[in-house]
């Protein structure tokens, strides 16, 4: 880690300023959370919409009493098993928390991300920083610094290069201001994870299905990681999809349209598109979640038109994997 640097970054976002930084989950977009004025100044670099909150992450757990209201056993507990890591709680905040942070709401997002350099960051500058992911509104999370200086050079005064993400999904959301504690966004913490501490989890299916419903998160309602060809997600048993989009292929390679698939390891070779990407071993749902938003950006880079993708197994991680397909999607899905 360079210490030098992470001091440096430090002193920026105490004075106001905005870094982007890694984390294992994806990149943050980091500016002081107790301070409005960097709030503003985040939606305004990622172009994003200011009634969607931010996350404010803090770098040990002790932290945490000041900005929330009060701290639920649930929430003790489930600090001790997942925290630090890439888990989510919303708590009603406390007074010193600006609105301009959690984007009007009286509840606030707190994460204690794992990766060293993000932690020792975040100490840096004063222990609570605002950091929703490093892209610009609308773009697929970024996982390494390349694609956070494609989206936000010369609009963040400092970027920090940790190299590639490892989890590459942004961090599972739990709102535990409910009765029942209900997950807003799925993530690396899947569900079987969080009801081994609390028993049993609500889903908020708003976020999750392509529903009419106002999400419980507000980032949940926003078209995401829209790749700029159109995505569509084909579902079913694994020769009857490679047969169906290569002839989905074939017709679009006749009207001269660049094409592009998102394929495993087992698949990639037998189709017949510009580009294909592989994001590895359908069994390894670790990897397959790590290379879906460089896939994305790699297909704009590209320029391809029409994409398809094979759809992922729903439960554990697959859950997450699915969220981030179908949103990419706007829940365009076949099954055959
Ligand atoms: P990002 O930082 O880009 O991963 O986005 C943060 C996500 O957390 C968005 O979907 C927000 O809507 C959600 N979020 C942040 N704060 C709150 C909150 N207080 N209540 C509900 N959702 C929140
Ligand atoms: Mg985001």
């Amino acid at each position: 880690m360079d210490r030098q640097g992470v001091a440096q970054a430090g002193e920026i976002i105490k004075a106001g300023g905005l870094v982007a930084f890694p984390t294992e989950t994806v990149y943050g977009l980091g500016g002081d959370a107790l301070n409005p004025y960097s709030s503003q100044k985040i939606y305004a670099a990622k172009g994003r919409p200011s009634d969607n909150p931010l996350i404010v992450h803090i770098a040990e757990f002790e932290a945490l009493s000041r900005i929330v209201r009060e701290i639920p056993p649930t929430a003790v507990e489930l600090a001790r098993r997942y925290w630090p890591g890439p888990l989510t709680m919303i708590f009603y905040k406390a007074d010193c928390v600006p609105l301009a942070t959690t984007g009007g709401l009286d509840t606030v997002a707190v994460r204690m991300p794992s990766h060293q350099t993000a932690r020792a960051l975040i100490a840096a500058a004063g222990g609570y920083v605002a950091a929703p992911s490093a892209n610009r509104s609308g773009r697929p999370s970024p996982t390494s610094a390349r694609y956070v200086i494609e989206d936000l050079d010369g609009r963040v005064d400092m970027i920090v290069d940790g190299g590639e993400t490892d989890i590459g999904l942004e961090s599972t959301i739990i709102d535990l201001t409910l009765d029942k504690p209900v997950i807003l966004r799925p993530g690396y913490i899947t569900e079987e994870m969080l009801e081994e501490v609390l028993g049993s989890v609500d889903v908020d299916t708003a976020a999750v299905e392509n529903s009419h419903k106002a999400p419980r998160a507000p980032g949940m309602k926003y078209r995401h990681y829209a790749p700029k060809g159109s995505l569509t997600i084909v579902e079913g048993e694994e020769e009857q999809v490679m047969a169906f989009v290569n002839r989905q292929l074939s017709f679009y390679r006749e009207k001269g349209s660049k094409s592009g698939v998102i394929a495993t390891d087992e698949t990639a070779k037998r189709y017949q598109a510009d580009s294909v990407k592989s994001l590895g071993k359908r069994q390894d749902e670790q990897q397959i979640a790590r290379h879906l938003f460089r896939a994305l950006r790699e297909f704009d880079d590209e320029g391809v038109e029409v994409i398809f993708a094979e759809g992922f197994r729903q439960g554990g991680i697959g859950t997450a994997v699915m969220n981030r397909l179908l949103k990419a999607a706007g829940h365009h899905v076949i099954k055959l």
